[in-house]
């Protein structure tokens, strides 16, 4: 019988739910994925979810939160859209994992070769896209007043902007959100800050951006 590994989740702290997604993460860049009798845990989370992180991630195919960390049903609260944005929706759907389901911590997770934000270093404005695209303009801009790159072609520029995007992101959902502000403020939550790597499989946290 598969036991769930985090049916005490109510009393892992912030720290504690980001520690097991670097576990999780570290299996999955070691080809050490678990084993999940995914049958068994939909018997288990039948009449409840309980997931213990909120992620909110892009849509791009190559980063399932539940796969890169090595995750099963019922683990994540998966919040996603193309450029990993903090859109009013993105942060009411934080808000109810956080607030409703009991996550401990949320994860902006941004990615290498992000096709919304080579868009967005190219100024494009087609369509819906344009709408995503807005929100992450405040991160090209701020690059290229510092006189750093002038396109998606500048690789280190694209860069440079994924990583100050997932910043500003971070940044929203706090200005949007008086209740994860509060949460975040009484320890209830923690906001991680991190880049996934599609290359290697990797997520890099970067702790000084995160907030616990
Ligand atoms: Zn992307």
């Amino acid at each position: 019988m598969y036991k769930h590994p985090l049916l005490d989740r109510d009393k892992i702290s912030p720290k504690e739910a980001l520690d097991v997604l670097i576990e999780g993460n570290g299996r999955f860049t070691k080809n050490l994925s678990l084993h999940r009798d995914l049958l068994s845990i939909v018997n288990i989370t039948k009449d409840k979810q309980h997931p213990f992180a909120a992620i909110l991630g892009c849509s791009d195919s190559r980063t399932a939160s539940e796969i890169i960390f090595d995750q099963g049903l019922g683990d994540i609260f998966s919040v996603r859209l193309a450029g990993n944005i903090a859109s009013p929706f993105a942060i009411g759907s934080l808000e109810f994992s956080c607030k409703y389901l009991g996550s401990k911590l949320i994860v902006v997770l941004g990615h290498s070769g992000c096709g919304a934000v080579m868009a967005a270093c190219d100024h494009y404005t087609g369509g819906h896209i344009g709408e995503i695209l807005k929100h992450i303009e405040p991160a090209v801009d701020h690059h290229q007043a510092l006189g750093h790159g002038q396109g998606s072609a500048d690789k280190q520029f694209v860069s440079q902007v994924c990583q100050t995007n997932v910043e500003l992101q971070i940044q929203a959902i706090l200005d949007g959100s008086e209740i994860l502000t509060q949460m975040l403020a009484d320890k209830q939550i923690g906001i991680a800050a991190a880049v996934y790597d599609v290359g290697s499989g990797v997520v890099t946290f970067d702790h000084a951006k995160s907030l616990f």
